[in-house]
């Protein structure tokens, strides 16, 4: 019998639910007799899992779907699939495959866990090209079979409501969906037993997890179950939406055994009046207050941030109330952007854009202003010893371990291979904006 070799090769633009898609298309690829692969010039089949919630990437995107075109000329067995955000866009479909038309299968985000049906329509006929316009339910909770990870991500929930003005998202994700919570938990624990040691609860806006089911837990109580699962060292989750951060979700964290400390709390802007036009549904002050409250409660806690600048009408006032924000909150890190005009979201029409000169000083302005903080941040730590997950080699040196604080600070230091799992106690010792160094203590 001739047994052919097919291998898939996946890569991956965007957030950690775009990550987790990803790996889904994998996994239903290898249970269709695929084997995973990282080279794409001896790839049968390369999915290309997208994102569009800013230009750039939209741009890198369409690049690298121009680069595979030669790969397709030299192997034309070669199957090339898109997949994910940027297909799902009102309109997208048909203007994607007139500009790529050497793409064999496209997918949008709500029909994912029917990818099989697709390849095999594209391996027998050639071509396949689906996007649903709705979410079909939460159905693509397809399980993963690649164990032995040290780190998973888990979604709890898709979509989101929130209608922000400059988002993509609530158009291409869809409605707010959670997952039966016995779902998620089951999972968590196939994970744990597989090896698994910190799983991150993944939803675009975990604190309103449970309000569509009809019963259930809400998101504190979720995390408190998720907490008790044996052989997890670590409960992480990603994104809060600050208007519904609450006080028991706090007081959850400073009670859990393996929950973080690190909350990621985007912020977007500093002024009212941008937060207003921004549809944020919180104030600065409300905001800050929600920072004062988790530093009261959870005592060396790390807090992170997403900030857009030169979103429309944002006027140098804005613009350093913003800065006053970052200088007053002390974020451990923050993910900065340029304001980028989406097709269909209400700030694409909004008078008073920003020129992309002004865009761009004020991001780099931001960015050296969050660099000294986050310098800061990590020089308070120094001296200090820190409870660490070990995760393996360093990239950047090989001789050393590289791991995370419960606060996700990324540490750096000595010690052998055989610790990788394992949660050790590291004396921090040097710092950049990014790293800490030190040593076992
Ligand atoms: N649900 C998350 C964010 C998901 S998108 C939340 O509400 O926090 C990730 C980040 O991309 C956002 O926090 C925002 O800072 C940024 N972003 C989204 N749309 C954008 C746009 N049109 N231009 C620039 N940045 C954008
Ligand atoms: Fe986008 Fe706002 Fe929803 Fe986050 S909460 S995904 S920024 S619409």
């Amino acid at each position: 019998m001739c047994v052919i070799d097919k291998k898939v090769v996946t890569l991956v633009y965007g957030c950690q639910m775009s990550e987790r898609d990803a790996q889904t298309l994998r996994e239903i690829s290898v249970r269709e007799g695929y084997t995973s692969s990282e080279d794409p010039n001896t790839a049968d089949l390369i999915i290309i899992n997208t994102c569009c919630v800013r230009e750039s990437a939209e741009n890198k995107i369409l690049g690298k779907i121009g680069e595979l075109k030669k790969l397709k000329e030299k192997n034309p067995n070669l199957k090339i699939a898109i997949t994910g955000c940027m297909v799902q866009q009102p309109g997208a479909l048909e203007r994607l495959r007139k500009r790529a038309p050497h793409v064999d299968i496209w997918t949008g985000t709500h029909n994912l866990h029917d990818f099989a049906r697709q390849l095999k329509t594209a391996e027998r006929s050639g071509k396949s090209a689906e996007v649903w316009p709705e979410a079909g339910g939460t159905t693509e909770s397809v399980p993963l079979a690649e164990k032995g990870k040290l780190k998973a991500n888990v979604n709890i929930m898709y979509g989101c409501d929130n209608y922000c003005t400059y988002c993509i998202v609530p158009y291409v994700r869809g409605r707010e969906r959670s997952r039966p919570a016995e779902e998620i938990l089951a999972e968590i624990e196939a994970l744990a037993e597989s090896g698994c040691r910190e799983v991150t609860l993944l939803g675009q806006n975990v604190n309103s997890y449970g309000r569509d089911l009809a019963s259930g837990p809400d998101f504190s109580a979720l995390l408190r179950e998720a907490d008790k699962i044996s052989g997890l060292l670590r409960v992480r989750f990603t994104t809060s939406h600050p208007k519904d951060l609450s006080d028991d979700l706090i007081d959850t964290l400073a009670g859990g055994r393996h929950l973080c400390h690190h909350i990621h709390l985007p912020v977007q802007a500093g002024s009212d009046r941008i937060l207003r036009r921004m549809n944020r549904k919180y104030t600065r002050e409300y905001y800050l207050n929600r920072v004062r409250a988790i530093r009261e409660r959870l005592p060396g806690s790390s807090l992170s941030t997403d900030i857009i600048v030169g979103f429309p009408g944002e006027t140098e006032e804005d613009f350093s109330q913003t800065l006053a924000v970052v200088r007053q909150v002390h974020y451990s890190q923050a993910f900065t952007f340029m304001f980028s005009r989406r097709s269909g979201t209400p700030a694409f029409a909004l008078p008073d854009q920003v020129p992309l000169e002004v865009k761009k000083r004020r991001l780099q302005e931001l960015m050296r202003v969050q660099n000294e903080e986050s310098l800061k941040w990590r020089q308070n730590m120094l001296g200090k010893t820190w409870e660490v997950l070990v995760e393996g080699p360093s990239k950047s040196n090989p001789e050393r371990l590289v791991g995370r604080t419960r606060g996700n600070e990324v540490v750096v230091f000595s010690g052998t291979r055989d610790l990788s799992g394992q949660l050790v106690s590291v004396k921090a010792e040097e710092a950049n904006s990014w790293t800490l160094f030190g040593e076992l203590a």
